[in-house]
């Protein structure tokens, strides 16, 4: 059994609405690469569709009913949206959910320093990465500098073609013969992985010449531009990212390469299907959840209790409040956790099971389960939900596909997807197939992006 390539369905109609969705979407990765970013912007157009914060309904004392939209922001780096149905909520809630955090380079709290007369900031990696791939090519620094009066500083530098960008250096190959023998998880050492960011002395002779005028003459730029000094890059969160924008791919322009896909391609589709819905019966949510990439920690990751706290609070809005009709909201709704899927490489083949690997452009993805070493560790969604779901896309006519996430014993990973299911409602792992997973520039079919947004459409309405 073969699942068919979506592109092969689509009319003009169809073409036109595929091509706005994804130069939408490129525009959005592009503008948006760290957690916060896309929190902001996802903010910014949920209020442009008519969404008000919670926090003001809940300072006012607002009654909340069917047809009313809300946003909950948690630390600026994870946001739920919500649109009330016309059921009760205890009757079960539809939730898309995704992350919005990607693998990166963070600053570490004490970074700068001077070597070699360049000077340098050290990191600190976040989440899977291969040290190889981050050195000798652009890189921007975007995050927020936090001063101890209470101000935030935002940097964003290396992303307009007037910007400066920075590189992390890669040994020269007429010096590399006994790095290219290594494993390449030790030809890198990803404690080395820090950024050249200067080069130029400040000219102060005599007594008072610093030790380390190259360092000098960044601080005094530093000082100049964001008027901070060393010390306050103990309170700052930056992050290192591949400098540029996200581009259409191949002759056809089928593909979109960029950075940050996983699992912004999820995020962006989900979130655009919550603020497209209108009218629902049973309430929808929309969760983009930061810390995925590190374990779903921490009060920004899916394991805190921010869903479960908000969701509380929008009952007792709702005039539903009390702990047994939160559980029962709870147990009875419906999600899709949607994350990349690993597309299949033919350059890679034998890591794949092509029966059960997703495909570029075969549709939205469906991982009844994740997991490593038989299942381990993953949700595996019941055959009736799945059932379910097969009912929904075929009803509203999205190409979607089932996948592994390669060979069985051959790897494996895990989604927030578990966590949902703690409180025993219906998950499911869905998402878009993506090439060079957790790489700089990892590629995806413009007909999965389309393909997941309709998916996730349907799912909202169903
Ligand atoms: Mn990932
Ligand atoms: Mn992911």
């Amino acid at each position: 059994m073969e699942r068919p390539c979506a592109w092969k369905s689509y009319d003009d109609n169809a073409r036109a609405e595929l091509d706005r969705l994804c130069e939408n979407y490129r525009q959005f990765i592009s503008e948006n690469k760290t957690e916060r970013e896309c929190a902001a912007a996802s903010v910014a157009l949920a209020e442009q569709a008519g969404y008000v914060d919670l926090a003001t309904c809940i300072a006012e004392g607002r009654a909340l009913k069917a047809g009313d939209k809300v946003y909950a922001v948690c630390h600026n780096k994870t946001v739920m949206l919500v649109n009330l149905g016309t059921e009760p909520l205890a009757d079960g809630m539809n939730i898309l959910g995704a992350h919005i955090d990607s693998p990166r380079l963070d600053l570490k709290q004490n970074p700068l320093y001077e070597a070699g007369d360049m000077a340098y900031l050290d990191t600190h990696y976040y989440g899977g990465i291969k040290g190889y791939q981050w050195v000798a090519t652009p890189l921007a620094l975007h995050g927020v500098v936090c001063k101890k009066d209470g101000a935030t500083v935002e940097v964003r530098v290396g992303e307009d073609a007037s910007d400066p960008v920075f590189c992390i250096s890669d040994l020269l190959v007429h010096l590399a013969s006994e790095q290219m023998k290594k494993p390449a998880s030790e030809a890198v050492d990803r404690e080395s992985l820090d950024v050249i960011v200067g080069g130029r002395p400040v000219v102060i002779e005599g007594e008072d010449a610093p030790k380390e005028p190259v360092k000098e003459m960044l601080l005094q730029i530093l000082s100049e531009k964001y008027g901070i000094d060393e010390e306050d890059f103990l309170s700052a969160e930056i992050e290192v990212v591949p400098a540029g924008a996200a581009r259409d791919m191949g002759f056809d322009r089928s593909m979109i390469l960029g950075y940050g896909q996983d699992d912004r391609v999820c995020a962006y589709t989900s979130l655009l299907a919550q603020l497209e819905v209108t009218d629902v019966k049973r309430t929808s949510v929309c969760l983009l959840v930061d810390k995925e990439e590190i374990g779903s920690v921490g009060a920004t990751g899916m394991e805190s209790r921010f869903f479960e706290n908000t969701g509380a609070e929008i009952m007792e809005l709702a005039g539903e409040g009390g702990t047994l009709s939160l559980r029962r909201a709870l147990a009875n709704s419906r999600m899709l956790s949607s994350d990349v899927s690993a597309g299949f490489d033919h350059a890679y083949a034998d890591r794949f099971e092509k029966k059960n690997a997703a495909f570029m452009g075969r549709g939205l993805c469906f991982n009844k389960f994740t997991g490593r070493g038989g299942k381990g560790g993953s949700n595996d969604a019941d055959a009736e939900y799945v059932a379910f779901v097969r009912r929904v896309m075929d009803d509203a006519g999205v190409a979607f596909q089932t996948c592994e996430l390669g060979r069985v014993d051959r790897g494996g990973g895990g989604t927030i997807a578990y966590i949902l299911a703690e409180y025993g409602m219906n998950v499911i792992d869905s998402g878009v197939a993506v090439l060079s997973m957790h790489s700089l520039w990892e590629a995806t079919s413009k007909a999965d992006v389309y393909e997941a947004y309709k998916g996730y459409k349907a799912f909202l309405n169903a």
